[in-house]
């Protein structure tokens, strides 16, 4: 059986050593991290996940400046508020929640937003380093894949890493940064022929797919590290349950160790949000010396 990857107190322990290093910021030079948030249009999920967002900042000792707008707002309203809390100096990080609206090009707003205040790592500028190999804000999930990984792992050359999943938010990142660890890494995605028997040359599998427990038992080598990134409600019995894209159970016989849904990857998210923003901060203030090695 399995060990299981807790990613819950790997984030709680995270998010005290953030909040240890911001009050060491604050005593030492006077500066507050601050994490401006802007949330258009009514999307049940993404209050939610903002609300936590802004809690958790405030709980690291961090300042949230958040800004609510209506669905209507037009794309040069917002960048208006973007350019703004670009040149606010109390902001060191900023994050604009998607989905945006319909009408609102989300790579025109994001690629507006301060690429040294970029903290969900999306900039097109960070995107670049990130490919090049060069330090810089990295895309918060596949960030905290790397942590529980290199945690329970240590050193990762030579593994073969298999991410099943593409998106420039998960797959593609995750990628490159198993890349700069020395990794062997396969790219999966829906056009993949013999997924399974791709997923069974993986030391590491990282699913990323939004498709419920798509992953079987039988894919995952003996002895292999799941990540499974995937959130996908279903319904068992009448009542709502969240799975991942792996099937934990059957997974959990074959592997060395997996994250479970939820209390996996999903509390690594905000964690590392927190953790870019304490690293902007200290860029910005050209503090190299106080940022938190990974
Ligand atoms: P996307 O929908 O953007 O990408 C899904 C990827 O999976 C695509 O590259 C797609 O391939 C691939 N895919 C789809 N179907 C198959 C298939 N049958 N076989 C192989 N590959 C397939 O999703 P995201 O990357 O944004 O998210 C993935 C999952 O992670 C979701 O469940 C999401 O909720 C979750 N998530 C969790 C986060 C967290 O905080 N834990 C944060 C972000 C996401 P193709 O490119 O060919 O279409």
């Amino acid at each position: 059986m399995a060990d299981i990857i807790d990613g819950k107190a790997f984030a709680e322990n995270l998010r005290a050593e953030i909040a240890a290093h911001t009050k060491a910021l604050m005593e030492e030079t006077g500066i507050q991290p601050g994490l401006a948030t802007i949330l258009v249009g009514e999307d049940p999920a993404s209050h939610v996940y903002v609300r936590n967002k802004n809690r958790q900042t405030k709980a690291v000792g961090m300042v949230s400046f958040h800004h609510e707008l209506p669905a209507q707002t037009s794309q040069d309203e917002l960048l208006a508020l973007v350019k703004q809390l670009n040149q606010d100096k109390a902001v060191n990080g900023i994050l604009v929640q998607l989905p945006l609206p319909e009408h609102i090009d989300p790579m025109t707003v994001i690629n507006a937003i301060d690429p040294d205040k970029d903290v969900d790592g999306f900039h097109i500028y960070n995107v670049g380093k990130l490919a090049i190999g060069e330090p810089g804000l990295v895309s918060c999930t596949p960030l905290g894949c790397l942590m529980l990984l290199k945690d329970y792992l240590g050193d990762l050359k030579g593994k073969h890493a298999v991410i099943v999943g593409r998106s420039n938010i998960v797959g593609k990142p995750m990628a490159a940064l198993l890349l700069q660890q020395h990794c062997t890494v396969t790219i999966a995605h829906s056009r993949t022929q013999d997924l399974a028997g791709v997923c069974r040359m993986a030391d590491i599998l990282v699913a990323a797919v939004g498709r419920p427990e798509m992953i079987k038992g039988d894919w995952i080598k003996p002895g292999a590290v799941v990540i499974d990134v995937g959130i996908n409600r279903i319904q068992v019995d009448g009542k709502a349950k969240l799975v991942g894209d792996v099937d934990f159970a059957a997974a959990a016989q074959n592997a060395a160790a997996i994250t479970p849904v939820p209390g996996g990857v999903g509390p690594m998210t905000i964690a590392c949000l927190l953790y870019n923003t304490y690293q902007a901060t200290c860029m910005q203030q050209g503090m190299d010396q106080k940022m938190m090695r990974l």
